[in-house]
């Protein structure tokens, strides 16, 4: 399987190429030149499975460069780290599924492929060839960090360096960045916003200079955005191992649709779902749901995806996103893979901040793609009413996708297919604003304050990741200028070389 890249169709690389590179030269992302299908047989042999199995054998139709048993040790490790099953599918109603992918050491679903790729990373540099360590650096708005440090922390041959705004994540979220563990790990917050953090780790990433100096260090810089072929390809086999428990169960057969609700920011989880579709997966329909932040509501509805808006705050903060870079994976396949016409798209997003895609095209992703969004009240009002119907607890991502789901369901009750919610975090991780939610109350100032009252309202325990941060030390508490983000860059260099030289 060779891959391409959706803005230049001559280029065709072996996965491990694309993994290493993460982004096409060309500025578009690698997606494969094709997709395998799963027969009957396949699904028979993958309901048989356990999940690291079955996600194994998922990666290997893509990764051909990589053997199966590769695959299945990397995928043993990086779900050992997960407490219990991976991704449960947990039944709440007649015919409405909760599938949990936050059971990983940071309670988020960026876990499901953030614990994989520096497996995949180290393995395809290998491949490739590459002598310099891989230096991973991150801006992040809160989850991605978080996941990425667990994911890369003493993974031999990676080291990795991780910035936030000071202001710009919850109070858990930073407790958790702070206090890092791992010995080839750095964090640093940053004075400032999320867009001025972002954009200055860009900055460096597009310095030639910059990778110069690191070079001469012995590192080249590694990004783990959600671009990255590397973190998609292990999201599409939750949604085939979902499928898998729903037959074993008994409670579809063989080829009986089903639908799936997304809580969608970047575009990534959803597409790993669509690309499943394409393998063969029995879905009726992919609904994707927004919070406040509705361009993808928007740009589904009209045809038009236009980032000239206001950018809104929420209480489901990993998905207060305008620019969903995963979405360019999709047009390209609904424009029948035409690269030229994606450059040009995304060629205008950049200068006038839009672009339209053709009458076609939006009935094309009308047949299979549902929107909706929902605002703060409504999400809390889904908590509220996720725990009164069924007695389930879910985080404020959740219920933005249960409550578009219920809308979904009110509008359109002929679809009587079972349908799966996709749930992206543990409800702990966002505290105070679900307890907020369930008791109309007021947020404590102390994060773990409100995580003891949540527990004892719901039953539910506190996560074994987020009571231990209670007593863990602090080990990172600069807060540096964005100006001095290269300069950090370069003395977390000169630590480890002199470390790896000792
Ligand atoms: C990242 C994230 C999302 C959005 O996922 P995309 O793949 O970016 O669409 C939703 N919920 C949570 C909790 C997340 O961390």
């Amino acid at each position: 399987m060779k891959y391409t890249s959706t803005r230049d169709a001559s280029v065709a690389i072996d996965s491990a190429q694309a993994i290493v590179n993460g982004l096409s030269p060309d500025g578009g992302l690698y997606v494969p030149q094709s997709f395998p299908g799963l027969s009957r047989a396949d699904f028979d042999e993958l309901c048989g499975m356990d999940y690291p199995e079955r996600a194994a054998k998922v990666m290997s139709l893509y990764l051909t460069d990589f053997t199966y048993e590769e695959l299945l040790s990397y995928t043993r490790k990086a779900y050992a780290r997960f407490y219990g099953d991976p991704c449960p599918l947990v039944g709440v109603d007649e015919g409405l599924y909760v599938l949990e992918l936050w059971h990983g050491p940071t309670c988020a679903f960026k876990d499901m492929a953030l614990t994989m790729l520096p497996h995949l990373l180290t393995a395809a540099r290998r491949k490739v060839g590459e002598k310099d360590k891989s230096l991973i650096m991150v801006a992040t708005s809160g989850d991605t960090g978080k996941a990425a440090l667990e994911g890369f922390r003493d993974v031999e041959g990676t080291d990795i360096i991780v910035f936030y705004p000071t202001g710009g994540v919850s109070d858990m979220q930073k407790r958790q960045m702070m206090t890092q563990e791992g010995e080839n790990v750095c964090v640093c917050a940053i004075e400032g916003n999320f867009d001025d953090t972002q954009s200055a780790v860009k900055n460096i990433f597009a310095d030639k200079d910059m990778g110069e100096r690191l070079h001469a260090r012995g590192f080249k810089l590694c990004s783990a955005n959600s671009i990255n072929w590397g973190r998609l390809v292990p999201q599409i086999a939750y949604y085939i191992s979902a499928y898998c428990d729903l037959l074993n169960e008994g409670k579809v057969e063989f080829g009986d649709k089903v639908d799936f609700c997304v809580p969608s920011g970047n575009f990534g989880n959803i597409l790993a779902a669509y690309y499943a579709m394409k393998m063969g997966l029995p879905v009726n329909k992919l609904i994707c749901a927004s919070n406040v932040n509705n361009v993808l509501t928007d740009f589904f509805t009209t045809g038009k995806y236009d980032i000239e808006r206001e950018f809104h705050k929420t209480i489901s903060p990993s998905m207060d996103i305008l620019i969903s870079s995963n979405l360019e994976r999709l047009l390209f396949e609904i424009s029948d893979r035409n690269a030229s016409l994606i450059a040009e798209r995304m060629d205008a997003l950049k200068k006038k901040g839009s672009y339209s895609v053709t009458k076609a095209e939006l009935n094309r992703m009308r047949a299979l793609f549902e929107v909706g969004y929902a605002d703060d009240d409504a999400t809390k009002s889904a908590i509220d009413a996720a725990m009164d119907l069924y007695g389930y607890l879910m985080d404020t991502h959740t219920a933005v996708a249960y409550n578009v789901w219920c809308e979904y369901n009110n509008a359109c009750p002929e679809d009587e297919c079972p349908a799966i919610i996709v749930s992206t975090a543990n409800a702990f991780k966002f505290s105070g604003d679900v307890l907020t939610a369930l008791t109309g109350g007021r947020k404590d100032a102390d994060a773990f304050e409100d995580c003891k009252k949540l527990s004892a309202f719901s039953g539910a325990e506190i996560p074994e990741p987020i009571a231990a941060l209670k007593d863990k030390k602090i080990r990172f508490d600069e807060v540096i200028d964005k100006a001095a983000i290269a300069g950090k860059v370069l003395e977390f260099a000169d630590v480890l070389a002199a470390k790896d030289k000792a």
